[in-house]
């Protein structure tokens, strides 16, 4: 085993590997707040990547209710029941990580799933914790709530499917951190399905070899963000890349809501992976749930939120969520717009904090033509 430093847990843990951090790490925001169970991102990537024989029921994207959704059934209630409750003490995690449970020659703790929690992605769609009761009010908290969590594979610092793979086919890409699988070396023996804590990795039985997210990785390439972050119909997801040589950089969108200001926080950060998608908490949901999902951030993140209207860094950060194909690297808040750059220093988007309405007369001279209702 060797000694790695887990920024989310605040402390050092043990992973089976020693590898330096990759040149810099992909990394997605998603505003739980925001997101509207459309589907969208999830049948974009279903179309594009996983349309084959043996994918049917393969969704490397998926949207789910909380509290009673998931897919696959139970990913992370048959985890949480095996494990003690994530315990903290300011910033710092002391429970132990899915890597520290048992020896070192043991997998990290997992479990996997069976072919029929696979069967219904949508279960739970729309399900309200406590019901809806008489007097419920949207003022804060709510004594019913759900929210919509959207959930890719999320190119962990410190995979679980790379750790467990007995064939070393897993690998994360040294120029941005992405984690795929080889699939000429792998013999589909699915310890990696075992062992994602978030249930990432599918097995196709037609191919007979395991699959997961690729993190689009041909239009990372060129500079474009996922498929599923341009086909976002809410417009909840930022693509980016966090900065690994050195510290984080306040210019740099993804930087800047997760490790500046601690907005955006990473999901059950206590299993140890180091995951890369991040959420801004839904600020409806009681607190103390979303802490065991989120970790301590939440209340910090939720005042935030509430407070980004006054303050136009964060804000202009906030509105560039789905602004553009281009993945951002370096934002500025420019007057009463917010411009973004791609890493080659072309901007690529130009956003105003408030959207131009042009009056138009409703009888137009020019073509003779009335038009009612129109700005
Ligand atoms: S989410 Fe799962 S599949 Fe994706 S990198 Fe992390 S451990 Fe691997
Ligand atoms: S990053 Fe690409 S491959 Fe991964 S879930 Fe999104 S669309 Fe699918
Ligand atoms: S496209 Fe966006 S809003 Fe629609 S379900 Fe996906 S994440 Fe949510």
């Amino acid at each position: 085993m060797a000694t790695r430093e887990n920024w989310q847990l605040g402390r050092s843990m043990q992973y089976p590997f020693a590898a330096p951090p990759p040149r810099r790490q992909v990394a997605y925001i998603f505003d739980a707040n925001k997101c509207i169970a459309c589907q969208t991102c999830t049948l974009a990537c279903k179309t594009c990547w996983t349309s084959g024989k043996g994918q049917e029921t393969m969704f490397w994207n998926n949207v789910e209710t909380r509290p009673y959704g998931g897919y696959p059934m139970g990913w992370d209630l048959k985890l949480l029941d095996k494990r003690p409750p994530a315990a903290w003490k300011g910033e710092v995690c002391e429970t132990k990580t899915i890597f520290e449970d048992g020896g070192p020659l043991d997998p990290p703790t997992g479990h996997r799933p069976v072919t029929e929690d696979y069967a219904a992605p949508n279960l739970g769609e729309d399900d309200v914790a406590h019901g809806v009761q008489p007097g419920t009010h949207f003022d804060g908290e709510h004594a019913a709530w759900m929210f919509y969590l959207p959930r890719i594979c999320n190119h962990c610092d410190s995979p679980a499917c790379l750790a467990a793979c007995p064939r070393k086919a897993i690998y994360k890409r040294d120029e941005d951190g992405i984690v795929l699988i080889d699939q000429e070396r792998c013999r589909g023996y699915q310890e990696c399905v075992q062992a994602c804590p978030y249930k990432k990795t599918f097995f196709n039985m037609v191919s007979r070899t395991s699959e997961k997210c690729i993190g689009c990785f041909p239009r990372v390439e060129q500079g474009q963000v996922a498929l599923c972050v341009e086909s976002c119909i809410g417009k909840i997801r930022l693509h980016g890349f966090l900065t690994t040589q050195g510290p984080p950089r306040a210019d740099n969108p993804l930087d800047y809501l997760i490790k500046v200001r601690k907005l955006a926080l990473p999901l059950y950060p206590q299993f140890g992976t180091g995951p890369n998608v991040y959420y801004i908490p839904p600020l409806h949901v009681p607190t103390g749930i979303l802490e065991q999902m989120f970790g301590p951030g939440v209340e910090e993140a939720k005042r935030l939120y509430r407070a980004a209207r006054e303050d136009r860094t964060l804000l202009g950060a906030l509105i560039l969520f789905g602004s553009q194909d281009r993945i951002v690297e370096r934002f500025e808040v420019q007057g009463d717009e917010v411009v973004g750059w791609s890493g080659a220093g072309e901007e690529v988007t130009r956003v105003p904090f408030t959207e131009p309405q042009h009056l138009r007369a409703a009888y137009d001279a020019t073509w003779g033509a009335y038009r009612h209702n129109t700005t």
